[in-house]
């Protein structure tokens, strides 16, 4: 196994996104000169500097109590005599990144926060700037020039040493996401087997004993029937949300037009029923997504639009337009409208406003709306008052998130 390809490809840094961060802080070829220049220089003050920052260490609870043996000792000196005298070799290979990633893999695995590590480059420059700035004494240009080129590449490596660190953290939690979900379709599917027989028994005791019944009792079953059938809904939409996570989404180009075309003849019959005025833009984006989901997105927006909706005639606009890195989708309606109190409240699984006798649903829809959303990249929220309609809003990169850079400014 390549060892020193390992790290950056997990991250997703290659040679070309560490030279654009490079070009970013304009560490540039006469920074690498600069600190070469000084490699005389720091290998007399290595054995000061690392017992400086040894010292430190033992000066604070937190570090002390990782230096208690003797070998880890030897060998956090070792590596940081090395790490030292590789920034003025000049040298900036993929084995020299590698190891600035590990130092992020390392914290992770031995719970160190962040802070430690940056308190270390901190400390080293604090420790070499003064000593630089002697040696050049006479000539301040000149000694000003390489303590900027080293904290330019201290700033490099603490980053990625950062990014690494998040990196483990995010992928952790992403695992106990997944585990959760995993929860959630077994205990879902579990549960559907003993509703199937409430739902199928209460149906044999309608049809076969109802002459037995008295119109109370008719009651009963036909409310444990509806019960039954609502709570197979409310399990298969938690299903449904479970699934989204529990595989990465297959991501294609999706010609967002089909799409909508898909939706508006899956939902033709409540758009006749509510003879709903709907209008589409000229022409939509294609945009990288997986195929049923976005379409369950836009179904979700639509199909809302037109429900929660009394006006005579449902008017519904689709309208998206280009927002930098993003295409940005709206979905107006002249409905019931949102009191903007529970703006943001409705995205949460089984939030509901309404009762199920003014409005049907399971209250899953946004939930899935907001998760397949946010899995792409984008964000989902709405404007609303109420009785003035409401607008729905999303935006989906042009282009998947794990493939862009990641770059201060965008
Ligand atoms: P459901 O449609 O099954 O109730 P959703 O998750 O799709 O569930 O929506 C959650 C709640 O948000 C709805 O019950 C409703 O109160 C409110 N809502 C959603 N869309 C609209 C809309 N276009 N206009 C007014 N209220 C809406």
């Amino acid at each position: 196994m390549d060892l020193h390809a390992s790290l950056m490809k997990e991250l997703g840094i290659d040679r070309e996104k560490i030279r654009r961060r490079m070009a970013f802080v304009d560490f540039s070829e006469k920074d690498v000169r600069l600190l070469s220049e000084m490699k005389g220089f720091v290998q007399r003050h290595a054995d000061r500097l690392v017992s400086a920052f040894y010292n430190h260490l033992l000066s604070f609870e937190e570090t002390r109590a990782l230096l208690k043996d003797p070998s880890t000792i030897d060998r956090l000196k070792k590596s940081q005599e090395k790490y030292l005298l590789e920034i003025f070799e000049g040298n900036f290979n993929e084995a020299y990144f590698e190891g600035r990633l590990r130092i992020g893999a390392v914290h992770h695995r031995i719970g160190l926060a962040p802070q430690w590590h940056i308190g270390t480059y901190c400390l080293y420059e604090n420790l070499l700037s003064p000593l630089i700035l002697e040696e050049y004494g006479s000539d301040r240009d000149r000694g000003l020039a390489r303590v900027l080129a080293l904290r330019k590449i201290f700033r490099l490596d603490m980053a990625l040493a950062l990014d690494f660190y998040f990196h483990r953290i995010t992928s952790q939690l992403e695992e106990k996401l997944r585990e959760m979900d995993d929860f959630t379709h077994v205990v879902s599917h579990d549960l559907k087997e003993p509703l199937r027989g409430i739902e199928a028994f209460s149906g044999f005791l309608m049809d076969d004993y109802a002459p037995l019944l008295e119109e109370e009792g008719q009651r009963y079953v036909r409310f444990l029937k509806s019960s039954a059938a609502r709570m197979k809904n409310l399990i298969n939409d938690l299903l449904a949300l479970a699934s989204l996570s529990r595989k990465s989404p297959a991501l294609q180009e999706v010609d967002l037009n089909q799409t909508l075309t898909h939706v508006r003849n899956d939902l033709a019959f409540s758009i006749k029923q509510k003879n709903a005025d709907i209008r589409l833009p000229p022409s939509l984006p294609t945009v990288l997504a997986e195929p049923t989901q976005i379409g369950e997105v836009f179904k979700n927006l639509l199909s809302n639009a037109i429900k929660f909706n009394t006006s005579r005639v449902p008017k519904v606009e689709i309208a998206v337009r280009e927002e930098g890195a993003y295409h940005s989708f709206s979905i107006k309606d002249n409905g019931i409208g949102i009191d903007p109190r529970y703006a943001d409240r409705i995205f949460g699984l089984f939030e509901r406003l309404h009762r199920q006798e003014e409005f049907e649903g399971t209250g899953a829809g946004l939930a899935i709306c907001k998760k397949v959303i946010e899995r792409y990249g984008g964000k989902i929220w709405v404007e609303s008052e109420l009785e003035k309609g409401s607008t729905f809003f999303f935006t989906l990169p042009k282009r998947h998130v794990k493939e862009r850079e990641s770059f201060p400014m965008e």
